[in-house]
This record gives C-alpha cells, structure tokens and sequence, in this order.
C-alpha cells in the first residue's frame, strides 16, 4: 500500500475548516471511497503528493493543463508578469493580445468578454441571450453541466421536455421553471420543446461534446439539427466549450464539427491553470454588453494581468501539430484499454473526442445520461483504487473524461495501460 498518512491528517483538519474538507465537492473523493490525496506539486504529466508519491495525471486540473504542470513557458511569463503588478483595474495589452488570439481561433467569436470562471461564461452568456431575444426560456441537456448558476443547475425529470425542477434546494421554483431540460443527442426531444415553448426560448446551451457525464460525443448531426431548430425559432445557440474549447481541437468544437453557434462559453484552457472563463460570439449580440449596450456584466478581477499571461502562454504553445501528437498518445492509450477489457472479458465502453476519453464499465453504448447511468459504479471504484495504487491518477468518478496533454510520454502510456491491465485483472 502506498504511504498516505499525511494525507489522511490533513483531511481531518480540513473538514474541520471547509465544508466536507474541500472547496468543490468532487475533490472529496467520495464516489470512489477514498480518502482525497492531498497535492504537492506537478512537473509535466506527473504529480506528487504530501506523502512523497508520483502520479501519472490524467485530471490536469480537470482540463486546463493541455501543456501539463508547471510548463517552462508559463512559469517564466507568470514570473516576469507577477514582477509588474498583478492587477489595475484598468485595461492591459494582454487583453487584447489575449481577445485576438481567441477571435483568431474561435470561428464563431467576433467579439470577446473575459471573465473568471466557466460559471460566470455560461451565466452571462444566459443573460445576454434572454436580453437580446426578449425570451425567457432555456432549453438545455440532461447530464450536460454548465457550472452552478441557478438557471442551469437543474435536473430533468423523466419523459420528454420536462420542464426543470431545481436540482438543488437554494434555487427558486420560480428560476427553475424557465430551464427546459431534455436528453442529450435526442432530436425529437427539442423539436417536442420547441413546439410547445419555441417563442419563449431565448436560447439552447449545450455542450458540444458532453463531458459531465463521462465522455459523450453528439450523433451524426446533432449539432447541425441544433443550429438549425434554433435559426426557425430565432433563438440563440450556445456552445458551452469550457471543457472542449481549445482542448478537441485548435479550433475548439465547432471548428472540429463545422457547427458555427451564437455564442461560446469558454474556461479552462484558455486560463492555462490560472481562473479564467470567457464568452463570445457575434458582434451584434456582444454590443448588447455594458458598456456600449444595457446588458449588464463585470469583474474585478477580470482580464487579470496574471490569468491572461498562463492563457496566452498556453494557447501560443499549441499548434495544430500538437493536437495530433496528443491525439496519436491518445489513440494508443484507447488501443491499451480495449485489449485488456478483451482480455479479462470486461464490458467497457470507450468515447472519445480528441483529447477527452470516457471510459464506461457498462454493456451498451453510451449516448446520454440514461445510458451512462447504468454503468458499473463499483466496478469503477475498484478499478479507480488500483489504478492509484499504481501510480494513475485518474478523476474520482465514473462520470468524468479523463484528459492528456503535450507532456504525456509513450512512457507514461505503456505504465497507465500497464496498470489498466491489474486493475482488470482483479475485476475478472
Ligand atoms: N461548463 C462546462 C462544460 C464545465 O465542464 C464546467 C466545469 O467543469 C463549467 C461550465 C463550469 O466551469 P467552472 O468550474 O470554471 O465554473
């Protein structure tokens, strides 16, 4: 067993001090019963923690790490930047340097707004899209998570075009009832919506390729049906790419679907490790933003000197080139896992888009929260324990894609599918 005593001490302070010891609860460990492994520091694809353990990382932070921990390029460009003030509340150059490379990139983005978190993206972009059309409603997907504003932090009750019950005590009734929720990659559940409610729907969100459910790709042309449902009705289409933006391809999503949306939501990556989210979208639509529209939405700290600097640093180091390195690790990682379910005989289910892969222990494909639901959570747990017990890191429920970046060796593969192989072992 590996050494975890000063992990489990610290574990018994913090639950003295935060609520359950974390501040976001998947950091608890608790779907797959484990005390949480409390982190020390990263280089590239390792991690190591208080007790002196190495790790393979395949969490990065839940997504923003694509150059892995403590990248040279960003270290030395946070340093320099740190040196001239971390924040003036006035506007900076890394702004606009940021906002260029980011319209440069995104197909749909013409104009940007940075803020702080995927939260406050897919927030302010539910404001702006009921401010712009004059329509209340919400159209979004089961399993789809867009962080924890009200609106969208709704469940689906069963049968098609629900409309939301909050999914949290703390979020009004009254909020809830504005937030249609229907399965994701079921066209006739949005066409169904959209019949009943289609004048009062401001906008659809959804998530390119889903990612809080395990790892969940849109059918054929989901996407497309999308853009076209929402182009009859006159509501906006908004890609929530906080997790797929920048990390499935260079040129997000959309680019890898050719499905152009209103607008994006956009974090992770593109804050390089460092809080950052942003919004952005068509020029009419984001002149309807304070201050040269009545839209209202702001920040302190937003467009940090700080947060732009890890940003720009991290997208400047990806080129195309380095999608495809990823992709190829990718594909042998995929090709490590498929052979060891065969050869213990583990019903597993792999998705995958780009960089995002979600390993299922179920028997059927998985398209939707239904079908991701019924994966073997126990099998998972014992999987996940092994998995650390070698040296994997790997995110702390069956419902979450575990992500690559540039610094993951064929090294690092050959040991992770080394380790796949045990924990199947033990599962058979
Ligand atoms: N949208 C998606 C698709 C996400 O995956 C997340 C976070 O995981 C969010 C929004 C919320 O982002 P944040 O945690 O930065 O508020």
């Amino acid at each position: 067993m590996r050494e975890n005593q000063k992990s489990v001490d610290a574990y018994k302070e913090s639950v003295e001090l935060m609520p359950g010891g974390v501040n976001s609860p998947v950091r608890a460990f608790k779907s797959v019963g484990m005390n949480p492994i409390y982190m020390d520091y990263g280089k590239g694809s390792k991690i190591y923690d208080i007790d002196g353990n190495e790790y393979i990382d395949y969490v990065l932070s839940w997504g923003p790490l694509i150059l892995g921990h403590a990248d040279d390029r960003v270290v030395t460009k946070l340093k320099e930047v740190a040196e001239k003030g971390t924040s003036f509340g006035a506007p900076t150059l890394l702004e606009n340097e940021l906002a260029q490379l980011v319209i440069d990139r995104v197909p749909s983005i013409e104009m940007v707004r940075m803020v702080n978190s995927g939260t406050e993206a897919t927030m302010s972009a539910l404001r702006l899209a009921r401010g712009y059309t004059g329509k209340n409603k919400i159209l979004k997907f089961e399993g789809n998570y867009h962080g924890h504003g009200d609106s969208l932090l709704i469940k689906a009750g069963s049968g098609v075009a629900t409309l939301g019950l909050p999914d949290s005590p703390g979020v009004p009734e009254s909020v809830a009832q504005h937030t249609i929720t229907v399965p994701y990659n079921d066209i006739e559940s949005v066409r169904y919506a959209f019949e009943q409610f289609g004048d009062d729907i401001a906008a659809v969100i959804v998530e390119p390729v889903s990612g809080n459910m395990g790892v969940v790709p849109p059918k054929d042309d989901f996407l497309q049906i999308l853009r076209d449902i929402t182009n009859q009705y006159q509501s906006l289409l908004i890609f929530d790419e906080v997790m797929t933006g920048f990390r499935v391809d260079y040129h997000c999503a959309q680019g890898y679907f050719e499905v152009t949306p209103d607008l994006t939501c956009l974090g992770k990556v593109i804050g390089g490790g460092l809080p950052v989210g942003a919004y952005g979208g068509k020029r009419e639509i984001m002149e309807c933003i304070a201050p040269v529209g009545d839209i209202y939405q702001a920040g302190t700290l937003s467009g940090n000197p700080l947060a732009m600097t890890a940003g720009l640093e991290t997208l400047k180091a990806m080129d195309r080139s380095s999608y495809d390195d990823i992709n190829t690790k990718v594909d042998r990682l995929i090709e490590g896992y498929r052979l060891a379910a065969d050869k213990y005989n583990i019903p597993l289910q792999i998705n995958r888009a780009g960089s995002m892969v979600g390993i299922f222990f179920a028997n059927e494909p998985v398209i939707n929260y239904e079908t991701a639901s019924k994966s073997n959570t126990e099998a998972f747990a014992t999987y996940y324990r092994t998995m650390a017990e070698e040296g994997i890191f790997l995110p702390p429920s069956q419902f979450e894609g575990l992500f690559l970046s540039i610094s993951h060796t064929d090294a690092d593969i050959e040991k992770t599918i080394a380790a796949v192989e045990k924990a199947f072992q033990k599962l058979s």
